[in-house]
C-alpha cells in the first residue's frame, strides 16, 4: 500500500505523465493500487519515499542480479562520469564489452550496442530480413520483444490468420508479416512453416518465456525451433533480453546448448544503465551499416557511462564462480516453500533463478495456461507481501528475479512471508 508521500507525489505525476509512470507496469493497475515511488536501494533492499524497506524481487525487471548499487559497479561509473558522459565517438570501453560479451556468449561473433531492448530487438529483425530477403517472421503468442510496431503483437485469431496489433496506432500492414505461433507446441510451427516457409526470414523467441510469468521451454522446443529454421535457411533470434547472464555466464543458449544465429541482450548487460546489444554471426551482422546494407544507429549508442556499468557487471559474473549456482539455490527455496504454502492451488514455475506463482491448478506451459490464472488472487497476495516488506511484481505475469545480494535471511523471511500469505488466501481458493 502506498504511503502519503508516495500518493502526494502520484498525484502530482499523474497531471504530467501518463498514468503518473514512463512504463505501464509501474502504475500497479494490474493489482489494483497505486504506485510506490522509491527513493533509493542497495543490495537487495529498495526503499520508498514514505520511508518503508522491502526485500526487492522485482530489481528493476531483471537488470539487478548483483543487487542494487554494487560497490565496484559505483566507483567505475563515477569515474567514467568525470571523464565526460558523451562523445559520439568509438571509444576502447566499448571495444572492452563487446569483447567480454563475446567472451561470455561465442555465438556473438560480432555486435552492436543500442540504448534498448526494444530498439536491439526491432535492428535484430531488420538484420534478419536483410540477411534472408525475406520479410516474414514467427514469434509466439505470449513473449514480449519490446514495444517496437511490427513486435507488439500476441494474438492472431489462430496462428496462420493475420496478426492484429495489441495498441492502437499500429496500422495493420505493420503487423502482417508477424505471424503467431503458440510457445512450446513446435506443431504450430510446422504448420506456419509448411504455409509460408520460403518467406520467413527468423523465428524469433524468449528462450525462456519470462513475460507472461515465467514459462520455460518444454524439452525438445528450442531443439525443434533450431532445426526447422535450418531447414528452411530461417534464421533462429533469441530474445535474451531477460535470460542473458542470468540462466548462465553464457545465456540460455549456454544453460539448453542450442546456438542461435542472432542474439539479443539487455537489461544485465547494461547493469542498470540503459544499454543492449545485438549481435550473432559475423555473415549477418556484416550486413549492418557502413559494411552493408541495413541501416543502424544511435547517437548515444555506446554510451561511456552505460558501457562502464556493462563491463563492471559482466566482470564480476565472469570471474564469480559461486553466483549462478548460489541465486538457482535460493530460488528454488522460494519455490519449493511456494508449493508446499499453497499445494495444488497454484503453479509454480522456475527457471535458474527467474520463478512465478501462478494462481491457477493448471500446468504454465503457454500463454491459455498463463492467462487462467486468477490475478485477483494474485493481487491479494501482492498486497499482503507488500505490507509485509516483500517487493514483487505488481503483475501476475512477470517474473521474480533473485539478485547474488539477497541473503539466506531475506530468503527465509520471504518464505515466511509467503506461508503467511496462503494461510490469508486460504478462505478464497476452495478446497484446500
Ligand atoms: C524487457 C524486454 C525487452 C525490451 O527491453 P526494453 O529495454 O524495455 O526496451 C525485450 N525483450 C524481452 C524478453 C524483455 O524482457
Amino acid at each position: 500500500m502506498a504511503g502519503l508521500e508516495s500518493e502526494a507525489l502520484f498525484k502530482k505525476s499523474k497531471g504530467i505523465m501518463p498514468g503518473g509512470v514512463n512504463s505501464p507496469v509501474r502504475a500497479f493497475r494490474a493489482v489494483n493500487q497505486d504506485p510506490v515511488f522509491m527513493e533509493r536501494a542497495k543490495g537487495s533492499k529498495i526503499y520508498d519515499v514514505d520511508g518503508n524497506g522491502y526485500i526487492d524481487y522485482v530489481c528493476s525487471w531483471g537488470p539487478g542480479i548483483l543487487g542494487h548499487a554494487d560497490s565496484r559497479v559505483i566507483e567505475a561509473v563515477k569515474e567514467t562520469c568525470n571523464n565526460g558522459l558523451t562523445f559520439g565517438a568509438p571509444t576502447e570501453k566499448e571495444y572492452i564489452l563487446a569483447s567480454l560479451i563475446q567472451e561470455l556468449v561465442p555465438s556473438m561473433e560480432m555486435l552492436r550496442l543500442v540504448n534498448s531492448g526494444t530498439e536491439a530487438v526491432m535492428s535484430a529483425v531488420r538484420v534478419a530480413r536483410g540477411f534472408t530477403g525475406r520479410d516474414k517472421i514467427i514469434k509466439f503468442r505470449g513473449c514480449y520483444h519490446g514495444h517496437s510496431d511490427g513486435l507488439l503483437v500476441k494474438a492472431g485469431s489462430g496462428a496462420l490468420t493475420q496478426s492484429v496489433p495489441d495498441s492502437l496506432g499500429v496500422p495493420e500492414g505493420y503487423t502482417e508479416s508477424t505471424l503467431v505461433a503458440e510457445y512450446n507446441d513446435i506443431s504450430s510451427v510446422k504448420d506456419i512453416f509448411g504455409k509460408y516457409g520460403s518467406e520467413i526470414a527468423a523465428v524469433i523467441v524468449e528462450p525462456v518465456a519470462a513475460n507472461m510469468g515465467v514459462v520455460p521451454p518444454v524439452s525438445g522446443f528450442l531443439e525443434g525451433l533450431r532445426k526447422i529454421t535450418e531447414q528452411y535457411k530461417s534464421l533462429l533470434v533469441f530474445d535474451e533480453v531477460i535470460t542473458g547472464f542470468r540462466l548462465a555466464k553464457g545465456g540460455a543458449q549456454e544453460y539448453f546448448g542450442i546456438v542461435p544465429d542472432i542474439t539479443v541482450f539487455g537489461k544485465i548487460a547494461g547493469g542498470g544503465m540503459p544499454l543492449a546489444v545485438y549481435g550473432g554471426r559475423r555473415d549477418i551482422m556484416e550486413m549492418v551499416a557502413p559494411l552493408g546494407g541495413v541501416y543502424q544507429a544511435g547517437t548515444l549508442s555506446g554510451n561511456p557511462v552505460a558501457v562502464t556499468a556493462g563491463i563492471e557487471t559482466l566482470k564480476i559474473l565472469k570471474e564469480d564462480t559461486g553466483i549462478y549456482n548460489k541465486i538457482e539455490e535460493n530460488t528454488t527455496k522460494i519455490r519449493l516453500a511456494a508449493e508446499e504454502a499453497f499445494g495444488r492451488r497454484v503453479c509454480v514455475n522456475q527457471a535458474g533463478s527467474l520463478m512465478s506463482i501462478f494462481f491457477t491448478e493448471e500446468k504454465v506451459i503457454n500463454y491459455t495456461a498463463a492467462v487462467s490464472s486468477d490475478t485477483e488472487k494474485y493481487a491479494m497476495y501482492f498486497d499482503y507481501m507488500l505490507k509485509n516488506g516483500i517487493y514483487i511484481a505488481p503483475s501476475q505475469f512477470e517474473a521474480m528475479f533473485i539478485s547474488a545480494a539477497h541473503t539466506s535471511e531475506d530468503i527465509e523471511r520471504t518464505c515466511d512471508i509467503i506461508n503467511q500469505a496462503s494461510e490469508l488466501l486460504k478462505p478464497y481458493m476452495g478446497a484446500w
